[in-house]
């Protein structure tokens, strides 16, 4: 076997550190793949070459800053992926290849009481579906994303309790899931689903510290940190919903009181227009009234910018991200939530720390967390099989 530092281990620790850069930015060109790596461009070239005669890499010609290149991907043919969303309301499912592309997409509304073990049967039948549709072998699939709006134990898997899915509270949907399909499955939350989606495909790319905030049923927030997901060692970073704003608020479902969740979640938030609006309002609804003039839907939807901003300040003041991104449907409101968000910042937050943030909405809308779920597979699959390939194919030239 492989001695640690000999030739062949560094080749292949070179051969690993290439796929990875390529794997996490669906395409890059060979210039970009040294600056990623730190490798010579020559030893980028021997490397490129080899992984693109062992069938893991497609190579097609391209032009950088007008001067023509070499733009190096993952073979779409190398493996698929899928991609689960389970939302308060909706089950999304999507099938995208190794080099990025995706495949097909499919949402299903979603009863909010339903089961784990009835969620789960519809996500296997819409996976199996999906596949059909796009005429993929099944064996080629090698990785499911899957995404909950719940706490998640990191060591088991275990969801906590969760009033958002409330039949889930104590499953495993990660260990169930595989059973079910037969592939490895990787689990996370809604939040840092939403930032990996922006990170990879949307309003994040090419940025490498952002925080993903999501405003629903409940707000949470995905951390990128130096162009990884920051979990914490519990998993629970980015719990930025129940930073407090008022000692003496409501009672949150936390147990404290005035957490910046009870001034802007759904549950808090849209009571205050049920006298003017009706019961049944929703998000949607409060957005497209605001769009249209509706002034009190415009006073709440800017309260609620004004306190997700106190909270975005105290972030932009511990991490000192380059970009926040908010998702979610409020993010449709754009100024009209944008706006008071960037003055809560400026107000609040150190004025070298608030000069250096962009506040964007998403780009992908209600897509982020399975489009994230896609690219958690791609940043946790590992490249020990696709490199077997790449070896098999014959005896590296030491690079
Ligand atoms: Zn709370």
């Amino acid at each position: 076997m492989e001695t640690p530092g000999s030739q062949s281990s560094l080749h292949r620790a070179n051969l690993e550190r290439v796929v990875r850069a390529v794997r996490m930015a669906g395409s890059l060109t060979q210039a970009e793949i040294a600056r990623a790596t730190g490798l010579s461009a020559a030893t980028v070239s021997n490397i490129v070459r080899e992984l693109k005669d062992g069938g893991t890499v497609e190579v097609t010609p391209t032009s950088a800053g007008g001067r023509r290149a070499r733009s190096v991907a993952l073979s779409g043919g190398a493996g698929i992926v899928a991609g689960v969303d389970f939302g308060h309301k909706h089950l999304r499912v999507a099938l995208g290849n190794l080099a990025h592309q995706i495949l097909a997409e499919e949402t299903e509304p979603l009863d909010v009481d339903a089961s784990a073990a009835q969620g789960l049967d519809r996500a296997e039948a819409m996976v199996g579906r999906l596949i059909e549709a796009a005429g993929v072998d099944r064996s080629k699939v090698i990785g499911v994303g899957l995404g909950v709006p719940a706490p998640i134990d990191v060591a088991s898997g275990a969801l906590g309790s969760t009033a958002i899915l409330p039949g889930w509270a104590g499953t495993n949907p990660r260990d169930d899931l595989a059973a079910r399909l037969g592939v490895p499955v990787h689990l996370d939350n809604d939040a840092n689903l939403g930032a990996l989606g922006e990170l990879v495909w949307g309003a994040g790319r090419g940025v490498q510290d952002l925080a993903y905030i999501k405003v629903a049923d409940g707000v949470g927030a995905g951390l990128v940190i130096n162009g990884q997901i920051y979990r914490g060692p519990g998993g629970t970073a980015g719990e930025i919903g129940h930073i407090t704003l008022d000692e003496s608020g409501p009672v949150c479902r936390c147990g404290n009181r005035g957490c910046l969740e009870t001034f802007a979640a759904a549950r808090y938030v849209l009571p205050l227009l049920h006298p003017s609006h009706g019961a049944g309002l929703t998000v949607e609804g409060m957005v497209r009234h605001a769009r249209d003039g509706d002034p009190g839907c415009r006073r709440v939807i800017a309260d609620v910018g004004r306190h997700i901003g106190s909270g975005v300040a105290s972030l932009c003041n511990l991490l000192n991200p380059s970009r926040v991104i908010l998702g979610g449907h409020l993010a449709e409101a754009g100024e009209l939530v944008l706006g008071p968000i960037r003055d809560s910042v400026a107000r609040y937050a150190v004025p070298s720390a608030a000069r250096q943030l962009a506040v964007v909405p998403g780009a992908l809308g209600a897509r982020a967390e399975v489009l994230g779920a896609l690219a958690l597979v791609l940043s946790e699959m590992g490249d020990a099989a696709l490199l077997d390939g790449t070896l098999a194919a014959g005896a590296p030239a030491l690079a």
